[in-house]
């Protein structure tokens, strides 16, 4: 699609380049941005938005923050990057709150959410094998249909979605897709003895905001526990207040044997993941047997301990809570026509659109864009509305009629 004529001032400059230089991976909406703070991003003719997409919920404490900039400021000019090869001064302190706070023995640090992933999948196997004691290289994950877990090559082998996996094979073994939200097909694959663990969302965010029924995430936990084998949340877009609570799970008051979390670990400044476990898990994985260069980096981990403080301080998950409901009110009455579901846990939603035309759901962000709100289409017709977790009342009542303003003119 060549949109650059349709970009106004110096976006079109900016677009160019990326065009030229930048590999084409990514389709994003035409909009330059140079500068946010709180909920708003400005782009480089100094056009004001509302972010509705926050960083696909890394950016849950608002962009900017001054209390994370301050600290990865203050870091950064300390020291930035050790390697584990030597112990830092930020490494323990950043464990013990963050163990503290999920209620875990132990953390191990890693950058991106899927590298986080990965780390949960070798974790889960290692304990297999040590703990469960499942023949050598017989260990199984269980996925869920429609899952996304990131982009490595390990990861999309158990992808459902063409347009992850397609062309990248061969792929690695070892996973068996089931069904999302059906306890009778988990049951049912974790009557294999081989089965290490299962890997799921507590809502399926790339999937459109895909919640599970009321009682899945415990029934699910509790078939793993009767199995022997481990419940592993990744809550890299559900976690750290994004849906209410500080984690998903906690809406069914489960608690995952692996915890995966990412994204707003860092308040979206910097790549900051995290797997979380009981040392019967944890301390399988021996020293130099598992590691990254830049994982429990001081930078990341001065950035997460602030990025959970604002979490816990500036009570995310309860405002997360309130404004998710008003924001799915507001829509509901706005009753468009176009509008065929609005769904969502805290500030986690989708709306999902009916029009017979496929490309609606991307000209309705178009048209939030002109009006100053920027959200991107996933899945075709479903549109993630995402603000920041410190999104006020009256902010949420401005960006509808921005969107409302946005499906009228369709
Ligand atoms: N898991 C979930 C649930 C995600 O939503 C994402 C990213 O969107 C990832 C994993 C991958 O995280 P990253 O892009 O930081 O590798």
């Amino acid at each position: 699609m060549n949109t650059i004529a349709a970009l106004p001032g110096k976006s079109s400059y900016y677009f160019q380049l990326e065009e030229q230089y930048g590999a084409h991976n990514y389709h994003p909406l035409p909009v330059v941005l140079e500068r946010g703070s709180g909920v708003f991003l400005w782009d480089v003719d100094g056009k004001r938005y509302y972010d509705f997409l926050s960083g696909y919920s890394a950016v849950n404490q608002g962009h900017c923050h001054p209390a994370i900039t301050s600290a990865l400021i203050e870091q950064a000019r300390r020291l930035t990057l050790t390697s584990r090869a030597f112990h830092n001064d930020q490494l323990g302190k950043y464990e013990q709150l963050i163990t503290g706070l999920f209620g875990y023995d132990k953390v191990l640090p890693m950058n991106t959410g899927v590298e986080a992933v990965e780390t949960a999948i070798k974790l889960c196997r290692r304990w297999g094998y040590a703990v469960k004691g499942i023949p050598a290289d017989k260990a199984k994950l269980l996925v869920c249909d429609q899952n996304f877990h990131g982009r490595t090559g390990a990861v999309i082998s158990f992808s459902s979605d063409p347009s992850a996996y397609a062309g990248f094979g061969p792929f690695m073994t070892g996973f068996e897709i089931i069904p999302y939200n059906d306890p009778d097909a988990l049951a049912l694959a974790l009557t294999d003895k081989n089965v290490a663990g299962f890997l799921v969302e507590p809502i399926q965010g790339e999937a459109g905001v895909i919640i599970p029924d009321k009682g899945y995430l415990s029934k699910a936990k509790q078939l793993c526990a009767d199995a022997h084998a481990l419940f592993i949340a990744d809550e890299i877009q559900t976690g750290l207040g994004r849906t209410g609570k500080l984690l998903a799970c906690d809406h069914e008051a489960v608690r995952p044997d692996i915890l995966v979390l990412g994204k707003a670990l860092s308040g979206g400044t910097m790549p900051v993941s995290a797997v979380l476990a009981d040392n019967e898990i944890m301390l399988t994985i021996k020293p130099g047997e598992h590691g990254s260069t830049f994982g429990g980096n001081p930078l990341a981990c001065s950035v997460a301990i602030a990025a959970l403080n604002v979490i816990q301080e500036e009570n995310l998950a309860a405002n997360a809570d309130a404004m998710g409901k008003l924001l799915r009110m507001e829509i509901e009455k706005l009753r468009s026509p176009l509008i065929a579901a609005i769904r969502g846990k805290g500030l986690l939603n989708a709306i999902v659109i009916r029009h017979p035309d496929k490309e609606a759901a991307w000209h309705i962000c178009m048209a939030m864009k002109e009006r100053g709100l920027l959200a991107k289409p996933t899945h075709g017709d479903k549109i993630r509305l995402a603000p920041p977790l410190i999104i006020t009342e009256e902010q949420v009542i401005e960006a509808v009629s921005i969107i409302g303003e946005a499906l009228e003119s369709l």
